[in-house]
């Protein structure tokens, strides 16, 4: 249960989220493509195939592979990153690819590897989230057949308050009290959970008020998702 009425420095209510936008189809090269924008967080994600893999070693006769690759860009964030893989990008790489595959019908595209591209071109915290939601909208956009759509938004805790939608003066500034706790969490459209990671510290029933929360706004999520690819005509 929500203890307090907590201010949050943007003003948002601890059930806010930020005001999201989606686009399917920017890029014409790629064979899907999307845009998933959270405030001041945007990603886009490319899909090119089903392909070939190779090498050939690592193809799977029983079925295709999911290959994410998340990076942001230099000037994603106001200190300029470095480019090219690091141990962070790696493993968002891995976190993206394990809530996806769990609704993307991969087994009918053995042999084969569809690779996603993920660039974060302006970052405030929530990246992985935007890029799961961007990389979900790009693959249905490319007509991989999916089981469901995927929805991908973090809840948390400031303090003692459960919040919906941590920025990055939140994620990694707020120093009050408990300082914060920041949960990404990946919803099926029929409400199941594919990704969960916890960063801090929260108590089971605060982190059941939290998955509640974020499970509410995954719906929201969604609608917006299918919305942008209705759009285009490419819904699933
Ligand atoms: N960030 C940054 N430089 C980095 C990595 C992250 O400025 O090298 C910022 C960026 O705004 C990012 C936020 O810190 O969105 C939170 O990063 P985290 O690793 O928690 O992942 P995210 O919340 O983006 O999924």
């Amino acid at each position: 249960m929500t203890t307090k009425i907590f201010k949050r420095k943007s003003g948002r209510k601890p059930e806010e989220m930020r005001p999201i936008s989606a686009k399917v189809g920017i890029i014409p090269n790629a064979d899907g493509s999307a845009m998933y924008q959270s405030g001041e967080t945007i990603a886009i994600a490319a899909v090119y195939g089903p392909k070939k893999m190779h090498p050939q070693h690592m193809q799977d006769p029983g079925k295709g592979v999911l290959r994410c690759t998340y990076s942001m860009l230099s000037f994603s964030v106001t200190d300029r990153i470095r480019p090219g893989p690091n141990r962070r990008s790696t493993e968002i790489s891995k976190i993206i690819e394990w809530a996806i595959e769990p609704v993307l019908m991969i087994d009918k595209f053995p042999n084969t590897v569809i690779d996603v591209h993920i660039n974060i071109i302006q970052a405030d915290a929530g990246t992985r989230c935007a890029a799961i939601n961007a990389a979900a909208m790009a693959l249905a956009s490319a007509g991989i057949p999916m089981k469901n759509m995927v929805s991908s938004i973090a809840a948390g805790k400031l303090d003692k308050t459960v919040v919906l939608d941590l920025d990055k003066y939140e994620d990694s500034e707020f120093e009050e009290g408990e300082g914060s706790t920041d949960i990404p969490m990946t919803f099926t459209d029929d409400g199941k959970l594919t990704h969960i990671q916890i960063d801090g510290n929260i108590t089971k029933e605060q982190l059941k008020e939290a998955i509640e929360m974020a499970k509410k706004a995954s719906k929201k999520i969604y609608e917006v998702q299918k919305k942008a690819l209705k759009d285009t005509g490419e819904e699933k």
